[in-house]
């Protein structure tokens, strides 16, 4: 038996945040009995983090679809035939007024996506960084995710009051090609750094259910935990398939799978948001409420997730009174009372 399986976990605490993990130990987390895995991931949790508070995001598709990219999973892709409705940047006060309404409705943070393959220093970017200027203004933790970025694209948005910035690494580096053939793995890499060289709050997690073995999802938890600093927070997507993509019929993700890859991202990165992400809409209150007590501290509110369901506000507000969980505070304070509120 590993001597991991022993390991003193009570005895961990913010001191012991360690990004020299190895893939054997992360596994032998993983491959943990479940129920000891989420009181283990429950004990780090509450140890470092106060596990009554859910940070509460809203994510917004600001330009949809005609992307030049080959992401599997992904119907925003231009070479797949979906459903999905294309259009190019939104106004800006368009994408404002989306902000107040989900500051309204007590989201802390406001996530703006665009189906881009990098950012190009144009009008358009010109747009988002006011953007992102007066998303700060609101007194919300702006990110954006845009693709490939360099770094002195990095430092204007952090400039306009970026203060995260989401790159997911999909999934490990080993099943990369089979997902994705347009950039290399190590371009993802490269943005984080930029990312992380401007000082942006880096946001970066991946996918279960792209056909990936154990040891792939091992091995993106591994690159997350061994980076320089973990990110900030750790997205956990489960796949939600989508016709017309060439993962249409990927079966659905266990809820046991999602619970192990929560369980185990809260135990090497004690201090990140890990965020119950893509897939939610599938799962019912109970099965959500197993990955909170598994170390999910973090959801996406709103009724869509770039292009894929979400489950409506009103549903969440009801899950948080009944949980008796507590929207978490942005940066600046203010705690989200509102969330709570008309449910
Ligand atoms: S995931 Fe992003 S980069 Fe990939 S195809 Fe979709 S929009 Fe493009």
């Amino acid at each position: 038996m590993s001597t991991l399986f022993n390991f003193p976990f009570h005895q961990l605490s913010i001191m012991d945040i360690r990004n020299d993990w190895t893939r054997k130990e992360i596994q032998a987390i993983y491959d943990k009995p479940v129920m000891e895995l989420i009181y283990e991931a429950a004990t780090v949790h509450r140890q470092n983090n106060d596990p009554s508070e859910v940070q509460v995001c809203t994510l917004l598709s600001i330009k949809t679809g005609g992307c030049p990219e080959d992401c599997s999973y992904c119907p925003q892709a231009a070479r797949y035939h979906t459903d999905v409705k294309v259009h190019k940047l939104l106004d800006v006060e368009l994408v404002m007024n989306k902000a107040i309404q989900a500051k309204e409705n007590g989201s802390t943070r406001f996530c703006m996506g665009a189906a881009w393959r990098e950012v190009r220093d144009n009008r358009d970017f010109d747009k988002v960084i006011e953007m992102v200027s007066g998303v700060n203004s609101l007194g919300m933790e702006v990110c954006c995710t845009l693709g490939m970025l360099t770094n002195e694209q990095a430092k204007k948005l952090k400039d306009a009051g970026l203060y995260a910035y989401n790159h997911n690494l999909d999934t490990s580096e080993e099943h990369y090609e089979e997902i994705i053939s347009t950039r290399t793995y190590d371009d993802r890499l490269d943005t984080i750094k930029n990312v992380r060289k401007a000082n942006i709050s880096v946001c970066s997690g991946g996918i279960i259910g792209l056909g990936e073995s154990k040891e792939d999802r091992i091995g993106m938890l591994h690159t997350l935990s061994t980076m320089e600093e973990h990110p900030e927070s750790v997205p956990v997507n489960a796949l939600v398939p989508v016709p017309g993509t060439p993962l249409e019929d990927q079966e659905k993700v266990s809820v046991w799978d999602m619970v192990r890859m929560i369980a185990t991202a809260r135990i090497i990165m004690p201090k990140a948001q890990v965020r119950l992400s893509a897939g939610r809409v599938r799962m019912s209150m109970e099965e959500q409420a197993l990955c909170f007590l598994a170390g999910a501290n973090s959801i996406f509110a709103g009724d869509e997730l770039l292009t894929t369901p979400n489950p409506e506000i009103n549903e969440d507000k009801q899950m948080f009174q009944t949980l008796n969980l507590k929207p978490r505070a942005s940066f600046k304070g203010a705690a989200s009372e509102k969330f709570l509120t008309n449910a």
